[in-house]
């Protein structure tokens, strides 16, 4: 359904370029849901945003992404146009930003719908009840305007905008980082129940590990722009920064991790200036002298897995 390879975005500034994705090769098969995790400024958005061309004119993107086949970077505006929604959807993050708040919930769900041709009005009208429904809201909230929705039921219309057109893959970038946890646990749930039950492929992002475990059936570990550890989301993590980054989440119920997380210290670097060799040796409790040095790729870590650390080839 999705495959990236290869895949560079840079971000050329007047203080000089920032390379925020470098290299990033993933697919995701049809009906497939993977996880995208990674700290704030490892690339996960810029990622998102490059599937869709939504990223702004200071980037340059370099590698291939195929979309069910098809090379979104060599499409036209035209193709783009009709592939954005009904191919493939986005749903962010802040949920309150991506709706009009003088227009009714269901008049912008039906609007991708008029937009594409894809229904009449009438027909539109029918849809958007299925939709409010389908994501579990009653058919009346139609004509209620953002404001009179909750947070989580802001994200319900999101989620039920992204659905609209039926595309085959939807991208979430953070779906539930907004959301308190009750209401994010909601939203989880609905999620994962309309992957499973529409067959859609599904990009989730996420900065929180065990969001992602609870949805997606693989995971992938960006750091510093780089796929640092791809694989089954069932088995534990082998690249130390993908184990620390799990570690970094407090356990509910447990007060002893939640009084000293393990985990992280220190900030990721800034993409401008990289450190060489391995980009996380900086931080890593395990590097090696060479770490500093020599840059490691992906390499077969076992059980489907890749990761990129030499300790890890040792370990297999
Ligand atoms: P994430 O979603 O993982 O937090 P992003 O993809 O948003 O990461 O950002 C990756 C890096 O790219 C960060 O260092 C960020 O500062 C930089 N970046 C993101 N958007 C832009 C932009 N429009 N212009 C310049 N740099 C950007
Ligand atoms: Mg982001």
């Amino acid at each position: 359904m999705l495959e990236l390879d290869g895949l560079s975005v840079t971000y050329r500034l007047a203080s000089g370029d920032v390379p925020a994705v470098r290299g990033v090769s993933l697919s995701i098969a049809a009906g497939e849901a993977v996880g995208l995790a990674g700290e704030s400024g490892s690339g996960k958005s810029t990622v998102a945003l490059s599937i869709l061309r939504l990223l702004p004119r200071t980037a340059r993107i370099d590698g291939r992404i195929l979309l069910d086949g098809e090379d979104v970077v060599a499409m036209n505006w035209g193709r783009l146009r009709a592939v954005r929604w009904s191919g493939a959807s986005i749903v962010f993050q802040g949920a309150q930003h991506g709706l009009n708040p003088v227009r009714r919930i269901g008049d912008q769900i039906a609007e991708p719908l008029l937009v594409h041709r894809l229904a009449s009005a009438s027909q539109a009208a029918v849809r958007v009840r299925e939709l409010l429904e389908q994501v579990g809201l009653p058919a009346w909230r139609a004509r209620s305007y953002p404001h009179e929705l909750s947070g989580g039921q802001r994200q319900r219309v999101m989620i039920a905008m992204a659905l609209a057109c039926s595309p085959q893959l939807i991208i979430a970038d953070e779906p539930t980082t907004a959301l308190d946890l009750m209401v994010q646990a909601q939203v989880l749930t609905l999620i994962r129940h309309l992957i499973a039950s529409e067959d859609i492929a599904l990009l989730m992002i996420s900065h929180d590990l065990s969001v992602l475990a609870d949805v997606c059936d693989r995971l992938a570990v960006m750091y510093a722009g780089r796929l640092v550890e791809t694989g089954p989301a069932a088995s534990g993590f082998k690249h130390p920064y993908s184990q620390a980054l799990s570690a970094a989440f407090p356990t509910v119920g447990d007060p002893a991790s939640r009084l000293a997380p393990r985990g992280l210290a220190g900030d990721p670097p800034d993409p401008a200036e990289l450190p060489g060799g391995c980009s996380f040796h900086p931080r890593c409790p395990v590097a090696l002298e060479s770490c500093a040095t020599s840059p490691v790729e992906l390499r077969p870590a076992g059980d489907d897995r890749l990761a990129a650390c030499v300790l890890v080839e040792e370990k297999c």
